[in-house]
């Protein structure tokens, strides 16, 4: 494995979603260019269309690469006048291997990820998609972008290729932004918990991300928390998700408004307002009792899930991002770190738990590192 620390190099990270597809230009200290955004249109065809999609952003970080004065193609950061390795619309074909580059691609994607074969094995935001060799679809849309060769060759401007060399899950490509440029800089183990509508979870030990025996490794969102507690989407009653997941907040507190009990929330409910963790959020800014409560609950019952995963794994830190992370320190992380000094043994318990640095970004920040680890 090359060193990547040493030397500015870039690769290309494309987090793939169910509505967009992003991606940039990464450069080994994090920083993102070019970025693009597209549609996945996923509903207009089966996964062929969607790799052609995912070759297209490619294409397009590499057209606005082009405008820039970044010159990827030199693995000297000093020589970064002049204009980009070029990347030219396909009409011809390459005339010599000397003169092309070849640039990794990282992809992070949602569902069950098999990394060393480039499978989607499963993925809930891509309905009838069943062990679909993504990698290999992607890579035989890259091939077609081949640049051709320039009409004045010159020794500094070489042509790009970008080839896709290692995908994840997008929780874990998010593991490896916050653990190269993120949160968790400076350590070796650590574990990142993303809450948005679910609860997404990564491990690294010993700096790697660990996949386990196939894959399923660092579910942390299924962590169970209440025995006989509310049914998770994955059909078991108590995980933390069914807790913690954006949907099941709001819908924590609403049942709690229609047992009765007062909010600020209950008036806009009785509205048909559909309430957001957002609004809640700033209900208990605003001193919302009830909503301080929830808040307070689900950062019980993170803790709960951590206690068992610091004493699994021993880990140094616990990251925590995603949209219902933003409730901050007093609302949510207080309470969470409160619930396992209470709970785990004296050394597990010294876990540190900090909000995640990279926000949006850490899906292409953490894709590129995977085109660059498999450098
Ligand atoms: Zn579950």
């Amino acid at each position: 494995m090359t060193n990547y620390v040493d030397e500015t190099r870039y690769s290309i990270g494309v987090d793939l979603g169910g509505t967009d597809i992003k991606a940039g230009l990464v450069s080994s200290a994090g920083d993102i260019f070019c970025r693009v955004v597209l549609p996945t249109d996923v509903e207009t065809g089966g996964p062929k269309v969607v790799a052609a999609r995912i070759a297209e952003a490619v294409r397009q970080v590499l057209v606005n690469a082009g405008t820039t004065s970044i010159d990827i193609t030199s693995e000297n950061p000093e020589s970064r006048e002049g204009l980009l390795g070029r990347f030219f619309e396909a009409t011809s074909s390459i005339q010599t291997d000397d003169d092309v580059h070849e640039i990794g691609v990282g992809l992070g994607a949602p569902g069950l990820i098999i990394a060393e074969t480039g499978v989607v094995h499963f993925s809930p935001n891509f309905p009838g998609w069943s062990d679909i060799p993504l990698v290999a679809y992607v890579n035989a849309e890259l091939e077609k972008l081949q640049p051709p060769k320039p009409a004045v060759q010159t020794d500094t401007h070489k042509r790009c290729k970008p080839v896709l060399r290692g995908m994840d899950n997008d929780v874990n490509a998010m593991t490896l932004g916050e653990l190269h440029h993120g949160a968790g800089v400076g350590y070796k183990s650590l574990v990142a918990l993303t809450l948005g509508t679910g609860v997404g979870g990564g491990v690294v030990i010993d700096g790697k991300v660990y996949h386990g025996s196939r894959n399923t490794a660092g579910e942390l969102g299924h962590t169970v928390v209440e025995p006989n507690g509310r049914v998770c989407g994955c059909g078991n009653p108590g995980c933390l998700e069914a807790y913690a997941g954006a949907k099941n907040i709001v819908e924590r507190i609403q049942g709690k408004i229609e047992d009765g009990r007062r909010s600020s929330l209950a008036d806009p409910l009785d509205e048909g307002v559909a309430l957001t963790p957002r609004m809640i959020a700033e209900a208990a800014e605003a001193g919302d009792a009830l909503a301080i409560e929830i808040f307070a609950e689900t950062g019980q019952y993170i803790g709960i899930a951590l206690t068992s995963i610091a004493h699994i794994l021993n880990p140094q830190i616990a990251i925590i991002g995603g949209g219902i992370a933003e409730a901050g320190e007093k609302l949510l992380f207080e309470p969470i770190r409160k619930e396992l000094s209470k709970r785990a043994m004296d050394i597990p318990a010294q876990m540190e738990i900090v909000k995640a640095h990279l926000g949006n970004d850490a899906g292409i920040v953490g894709a590129a590192m995977l085109a660059m680890e498999g450098a």
